[in-house]
C-alpha cells in the first residue's frame, strides 16, 4: 500500500482587532495536494523482448546477457548513487548496451533492406518534460547522447538522417564509419529474411516472424531529487525499408517521462507500438484513472496490445520507485537495481 503525504499550504492570517494586544491567529487551508512519497534512487532497463526461450539459448549466450544487463545496471546505478541525475544514469546504462553486439542499438544494430544500420533514439525528462530524438542515423556512435543533445541544445524535438548526423557532428559527439555497427550475426538475420521473403513472396519484416527478437534497448532512472527520466535505442526492425521509423524515437510510443505518473521504455513491433502510443498511454491510465503502474502497464501491454497481436513489453517506473516490467512475448531481457541490493537480471517469462 503506497504511502501518501498530504501537503497543505496554510495561509496564516493575523487579524489585528481594535483592542490593543487581542490579536486573532486564524490559519485558513488554502490548496491541499497528494504526492506519492518518493521512493528510493532506483534504475530499470531493458534488452529487448521476443521469442527468447530458455531451449533455444545455450548456457553461455545467457550468462552473457546476464552479464552485460549486470555491467548496465551497475554503471547506471553508480552515476545514482554518487548523487547524479537520472539523465545521466540513463545514458550510461544505454551506452554500456549500446556498445555491446548482444543487442540491437549501436553496436549490433540489425540491417535494413538495402544492408545499411539505421539507427533511432529518444530521451525524455521526466522533470522538465523536455525531449529528444534521432531517426535513422548511421554514423552518430552513442545515438542516445544524440537524442539528448538534440533535447538539451537545439529548440527542436526529433532530427532525422543526415541533418541529425551534422547536429551530432557540431555538437561534438563521437561520429563513426557506418561499418562500426555491423556485426555478421545480425547481417545473417538479414539474409534469412530476405531469402523468406523470396521464397514467400512477402515483406517478411512485416508479418509476424516466430523467431522474432527485438533487442532495442531502455533505461529509466529515479535519482535522488525523485526526478524520472526515460530513454530507447535502437536499430529498428531487420529488413525495414524505405527509411522506416518504429516507435523508439517517438516521444509517447517508444519513450515517456513524467516525475508525477512514470517513465516507460518500450520494445517490440514498433508500429503497433506507435499506433497505440503505448508509453504515453501507461502514464495517462495513471493520471486520468489513478491507476497504479503495475496496472496501467499490464492493461497496455497484456491487454490492450496482446488484443490486436502487438508483440512487445516496456520496463517502467515511479516516483515511489515501483517497477513494473511487462511483456506479452516469451521473454525479455530485463532488470532493475535500487537500495535494497545487487541488480536482478531476468529473461524469461517465468
Ligand atoms: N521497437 C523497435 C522498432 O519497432 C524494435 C525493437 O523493439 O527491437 O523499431
Amino acid at each position: 500500500m503506497k504511502k501518501l503525504i498530504y501537503l497543505f499550504s496554510f495561509l496564516i492570517l493575523l487579524s489585528c482587532s481594535g483592542n490593543q494586544g487581542d490579536s486573532t491567529l486564524e490559519a485558513t487551508l488554502s490548496t491541499g495536494q497528494i504526492v506519492e512519497e518518493q521512493g528510493p534512487i532506483t534504475l530499470v532497463i531493458h534488452g529487448g523482448a521476443g521469442t527468447i526461450t530458455r531451449d533455444a539459448m545455450s548456457a553461455d549466450m545467457e550468462s552473457e546477457y546476464r552479464a552485460k544487463l549486470s555491467e548496465s545496471l551497475n554503471a547506471g546505478y553508480q552515476v545514482l548513487e554518487n548523487g547524479g541525475s537520472s539523465l545521466d544514469a540513463i545514458i550510461e546504462a544505454i551506452q554500456v548496451l549500446e556498445e555491446s553486439p548482444l543487442f540491437n542499438a549501436g553496436k549490433g544494430a540489425v540491417f535494413t533492406h538495402e544492408g545499411r544500420n539505421e539507427l533511432d533514439a529518444s530521451i525524455m525528462d521526466g522533470k522538465t518534460g523536455m525531449a529528444g530524438a534521432i531517426a535513422g542515423v548511421s554514423n552518430i556512435k552513442s545515438p542516445i547522447s544524440a537524442a539528448r543533445a538534440v533535447m538539451e541544445n537545439s529548440p527542436h524535438v526529433m532530427m532525422s538522417g543526415q541533418g541529425a548526423e551534422q547536429f551530432a557532428l557540431e555538437q561534438g559527439l563521437e561520429i563513426v564509419e557506418p561499418d562500426y555497427f555491423h556485426t555478421d550475426k545480425r547481417y545473417q538475420q538479414l539474409q534469412d529474411v530476405l531469402e523468406k521473403e523470396n521464397n514467400e513472396g512477402t515483406s517478411a519484416y512485416l508479418y509476424e516472424n516466430p523467431d522474432r527478437k527485438f533487442s532495442t534497448v531502455g533505461a529509466i532512472a529515479l535519482d535522488k531529487d525523485g526526478n524520472i527520466a526515460a530513454g530507447t535505442s535502437t536499430g529498428g526492425m531487420t529488413n525495414k525499408r524505405y527509411g522506416r521509423i518504429g516507435d523508439s524515437p517517438i516521444i509517447g510510443a517508444g519513450t515517456y517521462a513524467d516525475n508525477t505518473t512514470c517513465g516507460v521504455s518500450s520494445t517490440g513491433h514498433g508500429e503497433f507500438f506507435i499506433r497505440n502510443i503505448v508509453a504515453y498511454d501507461i502514464a495517462a491510465l495513471m493520471k486520468y484513472k489513478n491507476m497504479s503502474l503495475n496496472d496501467a502497464a499490464e492493461e497496455v501491454v497484456n491487454n490492450k496490445l496482446a488484443a490486436i497481436n502487438g508483440s512487445g513489453g516496456i520496463v517502467s517506473l515511479d516516483r515511489a520507485g515501483n517497477v513494473a516490467m511487462k511483456f506479452n512475448t516469451e521473454g525479455m531481457y530485463r532488470g532493475y537495481i535500487n537500495e535494497k541490493g545487487s541488480p536482478q537480471v531476468f529473461i524469461y517469462k517465468d
